[in-house]
């Protein structure tokens, strides 16, 4: 199932989407859920069409923790060794943006770059999960974009604003919850911008496995639902410009695309 979160008339809902097609296209409906998605939920059979809604970030994290250097390729056209622990990070929950919404080019920055990633998606609260028990705690995927000020990165020893910053989280368009991890390890992953492909990779490539990041991660902090987990980025990333599209593709899951403005 593909759960979207979205606005329509002032009021707020998580609806179950169906049909096919993409979120530009068209032809696809939300059958609004009763109840919230983590735990029993049931459909109204209430539908609205999606392109009269206005999406929103598929979840509400309490928090966004964040891999870095997961693809041999990528840590390489950065410079970087593959590091002998992952490297985890924090994006705010005030990064958080949906699909469809302005990334706003930070003022301290004169390189930002896009950073097509796959976002688990956590399902119940949980703490030192063994490998076997993975399974049980992620919700479902969605797309995500890591966007990062590079030179800020590079400037400052802590990453909290160069990957910090409001709007630099985009998620979405929504959450597919029927994906087993086996298949989520191993889909085409790309991004675009206006339609030029920057990034084309596979999670099969990511050097810890979906399985290895719970562990790592849950060994240190309680996950709850809604947090997301974002596996890092394979080679291609590159410069974004006031007024490009981005778009990050994940083959079953979907496409997030965001434009990016100058602020204020
Ligand atoms: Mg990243």
């Amino acid at each position: 199932m593909r759960i979207a979160r979205f606005s329509i008339d002032g009021n707020v809902a998580f609806g179950a989407v169906e049909g096919e097609g993409t979120v530009e296209s068209g032809g696809l409906v939300l059958d609004i859920i009763k109840g919230i998605p983590y735990t029993d939920f049931e459909l109204s059979g209430t539908k609205v069409p999606l392109s009269k809604v206005r999406l929103l970030p598929p979840v509400l994290p309490n928090k966004v923790v964040a891999i870095g250097r997961n693809y041999a390729e990528h840590a390489a056209e950065l410079g970087n060794e593959v590091p002998d622990v992952p490297v985890a990070f924090f994006k705010p929950t005030t990064s958080v943006i949906g699909s469809g919404d302005a990334i706003e080019y930070p003022s301290f920055s004169n390189e930002l770059h896009h950073e097509a990633e796959l976002a688990v998606v956590i399902g119940r609260m949980c703490r030192e999960v063994p490998r076997e028990r993975v399974k049980d705690v992620v919700f479902g995927y969605t797309c995500a974009n890591d966007v990062t000020a590079r030179d800020a990165q590079q400037r400052e020893k802590q990453w909290a604003r160069a990957k910090g910053f409001d709007t630099s989280c985009p998620l979405g368009p929504w959450v597919e919850t029927g994906m087993s991890i086996a298949a989520a390890s191993d889909l085409t992953i790309q991004a675009t911008v206006n339609g030029e492909q920057r990034q084309l990779g596979r999670t099969s490539d990511m050097i810890r496995s979906i399985e290895d990041l719970v562990v790592h991660i849950t060994e240190a902090m309680t996950l709850l639902p809604g947090d997301v987990i974002l596996t890092g980025t394979p080679a291609g990333v590159g410069p974004l410009n006031v007024g490009d599209e981005v778009a990050v593709t994940i083959e079953g899951i979907g496409t997030l695309t965001n434009k990016v403005i100058k602020r204020g």
